[in-house]
């Protein structure tokens, strides 16, 4: 079947002046034509040659900052149908076709950032599983025996970003990770091309460093004294969640590290009802069991009622279980509600429980001074969860887990592989992390997060977020008396979650209860499957507890502005009108 462009849409049509997308694609060359085919619309061959006149201008020699090295390379009309892999380094007189192929995909990549902030641009360009998997003109998602050439594989990678979702768009509110920050970017493809790994000094020792500078602020933030403590980058808030859990019963029953959980009596965890499936999935992981999981009861904005945690502690110690971990959640998944810490923390030092935050979605608001106080009591928890990679902005993947007690983390993990992590090297062993790890080999989340920090210094991060709240409330204002607009729980939103439901015209009069639930809960479906298939937008939607399904709209992208809110209200409503 024939390939859509991505970019041709019902969206109002592009200014012309946009139209050299071909020519930084590569339209000069020969590769060019064939993505050409794809990306141009119209010519406007004088646009084209100022365009092809600055390129050129960019691309002159010039000395790198480090004043190391001449560039050599520039893009030349390289013919990539006769160049295989083979024919890169470390092949013998590799070095011309690898600085080339390099170019090559450095400009897909601009390109495609490029085109990601441009509003007219569509989100996604939507296609089935089979689809996909039948193959689109020109890209073949099989693997065969024979090597393909260096010109499909750079058809493969545009292709591949283009029938993907461009999650960097200011209309890209899916996900609570959103958003493509440049100095991020630039930090994971240092960390690619890097590649190393972080389970020792040995072989990353900037990186090793630079993970210790940060936890250490990231302490700071959440209120330890001294940003003392530890803490490890994990592969996400699911993991860093399991740790948490993993660290409090090694705490309190280390010998289950060697013997198994029937070292241990009945141990039982508390979470709240909305808190993140993840505290389950560790339960049963760790070989707890989800029976063992007790969750605790709700107020209608989705806070952990604090008496009931209390009742149901005394509950399981009355009949002879051990209350060993309550997590309280900053910033739920789905509301956005932040439990209340101190009340309890109160109950946990009375009964002796760890206490962990899980602040995956919600850490972030700690760089806030406006609204970290929606955290208070946060540095009375033994151990929290902070994902700078939903609310920061900071690309995937970005998690970490922090721990107040020094030692619990390398207690609880160590192995002491001998070709590790030897004793007997001739620098500080401490700075070997890794054994800290469930992990053997650990990607480096630390570098572009830490880049992205110095880059925009704590200020920089506050002020995104407190953006992305105002905007929150921009779109909080909008709706709650407009027509058609329901919201899920009463007040201000806590986080940047808003939750409401829309009620298309045929629904509005309806009487019959039952009906009207039963037919609410198809329009959110309905008009994101829509939505998509526009490919104009993206909003996630959901049931919760005995909630019909909703849209829950979250903002964490910096390039969402009022109007990309105003866009998406008048697309669920464009799209609604006749569901
Ligand atoms: C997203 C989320 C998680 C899981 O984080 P991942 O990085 O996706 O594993 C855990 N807890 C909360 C509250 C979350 O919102």
């Amino acid at each position: 079947m024939a390939a859509p462009d991505p970019d041709a849409s019902d969206l109002p049509a592009r200014p012309s002046s946009y139209d050299w997308s071909g020519v930084a694609h590569g339209c000069r060359r020969k590769l060019g034509m064939k993505i050409c085919g794809f990306l141009q619309k119209s010519n406007n061959p004088d646009e084209k040659s100022s365009i092809v006149g600055a390129f050129d201008q960019a691309s002159t020699p010039r000395k790198f900052p480090s004043g190391e090295n001449e560039s050599r390379f520039r893009r030349n009309e390289t013919d990539f149908s006769n160049l295989y892999a083979r024919d890169l380094l470390p092949a013998k007189n590799g070095e011309e076709p690898t600085m080339q192929f390099l170019l090559e995909v450095v400009e897909i990549l601009t390109n495609y950032v490029r085109k990601t902030f441009d509003r007219s641009t569509k989100v996604l360009d939507f296609h089935h599983p089979h689809q996909l998997l039948e193959g689109m003109e020109g890209f073949s998602l099989d693997l065969l025996d024979q090597p393909e050439s260096l010109e499909q594989i750079l058809v493969d990678c545009r292709d591949t970003l283009k029938y993907g979702v461009r999650t960097g768009h200011p209309r890209f509110f899916n996900q609570l990770s959103t958003g493509l920050d440049i100095i991020g970017l630039a930090g994971e493809w240092l960390t690619s091309t890097a590649n190393t790994n972080m389970f020792t000094y040995e072989i990353a020792p900037v990186f090793v460093l630079m993970e210790q500078i940060t936890l250490k602020k990231m302490r700071e933030m959440v209120g330890w004294p001294d940003g003392e403590g530890d803490g490890i980058f994990s592969p996400g808030g699911a993991i860093s969640n399991m740790y948490s859990v993993m660290i409090a019963r090694y705490k309190h029953f280390p010998e289950v590290k060697t013997k198994g959980m029937t070292a241990a009596p009945r141990l039982v965890l508390f979470t709240s009802e909305h808190s993140h499936f993840s505290i389950k999935k560790a339960s049963a992981t760790l070989g707890f069991g989800t029976e063992n999981l007790i969750l605790l009861k709700t107020d209608q904005r989705g806070r952990v009622i604090p008496d009931d945690l209390e009742a149901k502690v005394i509950d399981a110690k009355r009949k002879g279980y051990v209350p060993l971990f309550v997590n309280a959640t900053a910033g739920t998944t789905v509301y956005g509600a932040f439990d209340p810490i101190n009340e309890i923390a109160d109950i946990c030092e009375k009964h002796n429980i760890w206490l962990h935050v899980d602040g995956a979605w919600g850490g972030g608001l700690l760089m806030s001074r406006k609204h970290r106080h929606k955290l208070s009591g946060i540095e009375r928890a033994n151990s929290v969860t902070w994902n700078p990679h939903k609310m920061m902005g900071v690309p995937l993947q970005c998690s970490a887990v922090l721990v107040r007690e020094r030692g619990l983390l390398q207690g609880c993990n160590s192995m002491c592989a001998g070709y590790l992590f030897q004793p007997d090297k001739q620098y500080d062993v401490t700075y070997d992390t890794g054994d800290k790890a469930i992990q053997c080999g650990r990607h480096v989340d630390i570098f572009k997060f830490w880049l992205m920090w110095k880059a925009k210094g704590t200020e920089g991060f506050e002020q995104h977020i407190d953006r992305c709240l105002e905007l929150s409330t921009y779109l909080y204002q909008k709706i709650r008396n407009r027509d058609g607009y329901e919201m899920v729980f009463e007040g201000e939103p806590q986080h940047t979650n808003i939750c409401f439901w829309y009620v298309p015209p045929s629904l509005r009069g309806l009487r019959d209860v039952e009906e009207r639930r039963q037919r609410l809960h198809k329009v959110a479906p309905k008009i994101k499957a829509m939505m998509m298939e526009s490919g104009t937008t993206m909003v996630g939607y959901q049931p919760q507890g005995d909630k019909v399904n909703f849209f829950r709209m979250v903002i964490s992208n910096p390039a969402a502005n009022r109007s990309d809110i105003d866009f998406l209200i008048d697309e669920i409503e464009r799209l609604g009108q006749d569901c």
